[in-house]
């Protein structure tokens, strides 16, 4: 590799990393809605008309699959959070080929 496309890629790497603290509210999950019944047993939920949407964030905890009440007011943010870790996914998988490459060569930093 040429001292030239060395620096590319350091400089490529450097900028990935600076949009990567960008990113402070990442979160792990996908996000989706249910409906629901309560436990008043004359409420119309158990006639068919459930309640909701309710949004929930579906993380995983110790290997379980957990369901994460979402409060309306939060929604549009949940879901920015949600496309945060993607990005973030997207360069860190990035930055990994990268440093695939820098180790190939003799020498690099
Ligand atoms: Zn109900």
């Amino acid at each position: 590799m040429s001292n030239d496309a060395h620096q590319k890629l350091i400089d490529e790497r450097s900028a990935l990393l600076a949009e990567l603290t960008s990113l402070p509210h990442m979160v792990h999950g996908s996000i989706v809605e249910r409906y629901t019944v309560c436990s008043r047993p004359n409420c119309k939920c158990h006639r068919g008309q459930k309640h909701g949407p309710v949004m929930c964030v579906v993380v995983n905890e110790n290997g379980k699959q957990r369901q994460k009440y979402i409060p309306k007011e939060m929604r549009e943010l949940a879901a920015q959070y949600v496309d945060e870790y993607n990005r973030a996914l997207a360069l860190m998988d990035r930055i990994s080929a990268i440093n695939v490459q820098l180790l190939q060569e003799k020498d690099h930093d």
